[in-house]
């Protein structure tokens, strides 16, 4: 429970594949929340216009 909150807050994950990202990129996803990226996501991110942070 505690650690499922955590992770809400801290995403260590990437927002696309929900993989541990390598070499995560923050974004700004649609409600406007910071999330990873891991670099193979980045065009999948850029092509849903998703805002560099
Ligand atoms: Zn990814």
């Amino acid at each position: 429970m505690l650690e499922k909150l955590k992770q809400l807050f801290t995403p260590k994950q990437c927002a696309i594949c929900k993989q541990k990202p390598q070499e995560p990129r923050p974004y700004y996803n649609d409600q406007g929340e910071k999330v990873l990226v891991c670099q193979k996501c980045v065009p999948y991110a850029e092509r849903r216009a998703m805002r560099r942070v």
